[in-house]
């Protein structure tokens, strides 16, 4: 079990019930949603269920959380593993497809699910966790294969690990002479931002460089608990970047993007990566076509300072690893 059930302020809502309990569903709503849940996890934490405006149909942060009755219906294009890992792991838990980094997923928690997860066939609250030998078989994996500069962890979400497990497996990679930087893939400075307390930006306090980039998609979710998150991570010398999903209704606007580069620049995180929506299935009423996409990157340029302007991206299918969108 992941250490993970965290209740800083009142409870994790995890089933559609708790959801209508909770004012975030209508009743009517229910019967689809506990449908949904069969298939895919939901989890809405105290902090970010605060954020949900449940009066607006349209509220950007419970479009990401809250499951929907059109996540029942797979569109011909979507696949289960839109990202191709499976024909890339050379040893349980680990995606090895550029020769000089690789993806170590320790578990397959998070501290919220995503409606639009690109593993969402994988992830959830009991699923995932390496045992104690396939932990150490990944990280021997690591060890043993001297091409690989950089580790990056990833899952489900790595802080859902306690500081203390986090912090050993980050010091057992760093102790590796070829492994010169470490990066941490996460939701937890905006979804459970209390989980970022002293211990854990101790654990992030390595010999080596620990990158780390937090998945956000709305200026919404840089909340004064998550920009005091960030600032503690920051000053424990972690650099920060941002990782965004395009997402229709939830940030395809000039001025959604605009505010979200702004919040995560004032929040000391680089915007890195703006990811095109990888076909999981069940996600199709997220999808931005590329040229709104890249029209909406145009629109950006001269109103933002370069530094708040993320490459956009996406997955190619079969593995093929990430390309700008619009270049072959
Ligand atoms: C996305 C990804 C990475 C990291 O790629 P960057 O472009 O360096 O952020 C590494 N390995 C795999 C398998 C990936 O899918
Ligand atoms: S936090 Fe990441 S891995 Fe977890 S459900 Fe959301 S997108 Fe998927």
């Amino acid at each position: 079990m992941p250490d993970g059930d965290t209740t800083r302020q009142g409870r994790t809502l995890r089933s559609a019930r708790a959801l209508r309990e909770a004012g975030l569903i209508p009743p009517a709503a229910e019967a689809a949603a506990a449908r949904v849940a069969e298939r895919y996890a939901i989890s809405v934490t105290p902090h970010v269920a605060r954020l949900i405006d449940p009066a607006d149909p349209a509220d950007p942060i419970a479009r990401q959380y809250i499951p929907d009755a059109a996540e029942l219906a797979t569109a011909p294009h979507e696949v289960d593993d839109p990202t191709a890992d499976g024909p890339f792991t050379p040893v349980k838990g680990v995606v090895h497809r550029y020769p000089d980094r690789a993806l170590l997923k320790p578990l397959l928690a998070c501290p919220v699910y995503c409606r639009f997860c690109f593993r969402r066939e994988v992830v959830g609250p009991d699923g995932g966790l390496l045992t104690e030998a396939e932990l150490d078989a990944a990280l021997a994996w690591f060890e043993a294969t001297p091409a690989v500069k950089e580790a990056v962890l990833t899952g489900g979400d790595p802080l859902m690990l306690s500081p203390r497990r986090l912090g050993a497996i980050l010091a057992r990679l760093a102790a590796a002479a070829h492994i010169e930087t470490l990066r941490i893939h996460t939701r937890v400075p905006v979804a459970d931002p209390g989980r970022i307390d002293a211990a854990m930006a101790a654990a992030l306090d390595q010999d080596k460089p620990v990158f780390l980039a937090v998945h956000a998609n709305h200026a919404r979710e840089f909340t004064a608990e998550a920009q005091d998150a960030l600032a503690r991570l920051a000053r424990a010398g972690v650099p920060l970047l941002g990782q965004t999903v395009l997402l229709r209704g939830v940030n395809d606007s000039p001025e959604a993007l605009e505010a979200l580069f702004r919040a995560m620049i004032r929040a000391r995180v680089k915007p890195y990566y703006l990811h095109a929506l990888d076909p999981a299935p069940g996600t199709a009423r997220f999808a931005v076509p590329d040229e709104d996409g890249l029209a909406l990157l145009r629109a950006l340029r001269g109103r933002v300072p370069g530094h708040a302007i993320p490459d956009f991206v996406r997955e190619r299918p079969q593995g093929g690893g990430k390309r700008p969108v619009g270049q072959a």
